[in-house]
């Protein structure tokens, strides 16, 4: 067995003694509610990551005024009437066995009045680059000294209540692009006060608020500093900044610092690195700032494999190791670590689908991989009272996922996949650039399915006599989704292609290509056309490429097709293919792109779902319909429905 001891050592923080090196890094969870009181579901998840092993929890960014606040149903830290919610949470945890930190905040100038009903505030009255692309502009009103004093005492109260709510630590909000990092940055922070100038002046509001919650909550009470070691933009924290701000936070007494990095706006996106960004990417940083101070100093983003993590902490370059999305995808990693049983790891993938781009939708946070997350309680694996046989059509995502759960709750499963491989979409949605680790989906579920001994019947296309004479208690229908033909003259030309096509490398590709369609799937294969080094032209009838996926991914294609001078057409509806090339309507232009040798569609999927409407009178009450063969959607959803029907069998 590869060697993981070194993350299993115990380690003190202050005066807290933590019993490995694996903690949790802060994630807005949404579960709070409006007024910021904890929850039932938000114990839950607390409690089910710090059976998980980890040594330290650590709540979301709470905020500790109104008009800090970012999400509509985050956790507060403003008022003592959140105490005794508190107590609720920190019992839960230590009940099981974990530690708990209250991490406590302030959005400043990336707060939205839409949430708060206030105007935002900052050091300086600049609207970040960040919600000038959320197209929410509102300029934040530059904060008077005496509202900084005050909110250096607001943090402090909060530190207090953290302390009185049976928190085992605080952790100070410093990174990020919030309001403290706003102070801390150049970038941001323009004042000519005491509070502005050099980085010893932009320090002046953190070293306050350390100094204020030491004063309030104790200075015993142990307090980590979340800070950025690189903001990623121009005029933003450097590295020999931060190193000058880690400093100074531990003279202010700091136990240990958290060595994060980026900013909504970083390009590239950094602050929750996407699959585009190596694993393991922030090491050389906490290294740094580890030569500068002599407290316990952890790395964060995209923490993946134990061994590895096992081996930063060896090689001194970090004493703690941070996982945030790698908790959600399996709350288990430290133990499952601990024991060996790396395989049985459900990693992160840096989707950033279901933890990031559902909370910028507002909704409460999920995972791709682990839909478990934030449903403890109604997702609970139960063995069935009577095992059942039971059929499932489609070997992808949904019915992997849905084997996997109803084998483990004891009943038989056969999987029929009509491919001679299991994976569904997953086979070519992991071939573009950055995008293997989308393959883990499904190389976790095939390899649990397998371990758990469901069946499986590969390159068998069922049809509906031989679903007559299956001899099963439940059919769940798994078929996915085609790709959708969109009504253009001349769509059925020998030089028209799909993208899934292009992506399974069945066709031949001419040197000029017009990819139809800049969601995911057409920006995805325009990314793989590159590489190959193909001249590629986009055409997208919205206003705005990348609309179907969420920040990160956007950042990374602008970047990228900048950078290959990709040419996007947006507001482009393509509306003729012929011998020439591509015609297209432009605010009401025709216009043509011509010596096109193929053009590719990415124009959405429809569901495979004819096997269903021949069988469904027939099966009434045993037979099930998940993921894309419903509607067509995305991996999210069909593991999502495919985990929760396996429950209700
Ligand atoms: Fe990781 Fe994606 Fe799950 Fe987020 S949704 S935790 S990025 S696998």
């Amino acid at each position: 067995m590869a060697d993981v001891k070194k993350l299993f050592e115990p380690i003190k923080v202050g005066r807290l003694e933590l019993k490995n090196r694996v903690i949790m890094a802060a994630m807005v969870t949404n579960f709070a509610n409006r007024e910021g009181y904890v929850t039932d579901r938000l114990i839950d998840y607390h409690v089910n990551i710090a059976k998980g092993g980890c040594a330290l929890n650590v709540t979301e960014s709470s905020h500790v005024s109104l008009e800090g606040k970012r999400i509509i149903d985050g956790l507060g830290a403003y008022d003592d009437k959140l105490i005794p919610g508190y107590k609720r949470l920190t019992d839960a945890v230590h009940g099981v066995g974990g530690k708990i930190s209250l991490q406590i905040f302030h959005g400043g100038r990336e707060c939205s009045s839409e949430i708060t009903g206030l105007q935002p505030i900052g050091p300086t009255d600049l609207v970040s680059r960040y919600r000038a692309i959320t197209k929410k502009i509102e300029i934040p009103r530059e904060m008077t000294l005496e509202e900084i004093e005050a909110m250096v005492s607001k943090f402090g109260d909060a530190g207090r209540r953290a302390r009185e709510g049976g928190f085992d630590t605080v952790e100070i909000h410093g990174a990020h692009g919030y309001l403290i990092t706003q102070f801390l940055s150049g970038y941001s922070n323009k004042r000519t006060d005491r509070y502005g100038g050099d980085v010893i002046g932009r320090s002046t509001f953190l070293r306050e608020i350390i100094r204020d919650v030491k004063k309030k909550a104790g200075a015993d009470f142990p307090v980590l500093v979340k800070l950025n070691i690189h903001d990623y933009v121009e005029g933003g924290i450097t590295p020999d900044e931060a190193k000058v701000v880690a400093k100074f936070a531990a003279e202010e007494g700091a136990d240990a610092i958290i060595a994060s990095v980026g900013l909504h706006e970083s390009r590239p996106y950094m602050m929750i690195p996407p699959m585009s960004i190596p694993d393991f990417v922030n090491i050389h940083l906490s290294a740094l700032i580890k030569e500068d101070v002599n407290i316990p100093v952890a790395t964060i983003g995209r923490i993946i494999e134990p061994v590895r993590a096992a081996k930063v902490i060896e090689e001194g370059k970090a004493d703690l190791v941070a996982l945030g999305r790698g908790l959600l995808s399996d709350p288990q990693w430290p133990q499952k670590a601990q024991e060996g049983r790396f395989d049985e790891i459900r990693e992160c993938i840096g989707c950033n689908q279901g933890c990031i781009d559902t909370l910028h939708k507002m909704k409460p946070f999920t995972c791709l991989q682990n839909p478990e997350i934030g449903r403890e309680r109604e997702f609970k694996i139960v063995k069935a009272e009577k095992p059942k046989r039971i059929a499932i059509i489609g070997g992808g995502p949904a019915g992997l996922e849905a084997a996997r759960v109803a084998a483990l709750r004891g009943h038989q499963v056969t999987i029929y996949e009509k491919e001679k491989e299991l994976s569904g979409q997953i086979r070519v949605g992991r071939v573009p650039p950055h995008r293997d680790e989308l393959g883990k989906v499904t190389d976790y579920l095939i390899c649990q399915v397998k371990k758990l001994g469901v069946t499986t019947e590969l390159g068998k296309k069922v049809t509906p006599a031989m679903i007559d004479r299956l001899n099963v208690d439940a059919i769940v229908l798994a078929t996915g989704a085609s790709p959708l033909i969109p009504k253009i003259k001349g769509i059925r030309r020998k030089n028209v292609v799909y993208a899934t096509d292009v992506l399974s490398g069945n066709t031949t590709i001419g040197n000029r290509v017009v990819v139809v369609g800049a969601g995911l799937v057409g920006l995805e294969t325009a990314d793989y056309l590159l590489e190959k080094g193909k001249e590629v032209i986009i055409l997208e009838m919205l206003d705005t490429m990348a609309a179907d996926t969420g920040n990160a991914n956007r950042i990374y294609f602008e970047d990228r097709f900048t950078e290959k001078g990709v040419e996007v057409l947006l507001n482009a509806k393509a509306t003729e293919i012929d011998e020439e090339g591509v015609v297209y309507l432009h605010q009401g232009w025709t216009k043509k792109i011509l010596k096109v040798d193929t053009v590719i569609l990415a124009t959405g999927a429809v569901s495979n779902d004819s096997l269903w409407n021949a069988i469904k009178a027939k099966k009434k009450g045993k037979i099930f319909t998940i993921g894309d063969c419903v509607k067509a959607r995305n991996a999210m959803e069909a593991i999502y429905e495919g985990s929760k029907i396996a429950r209700e069998l």
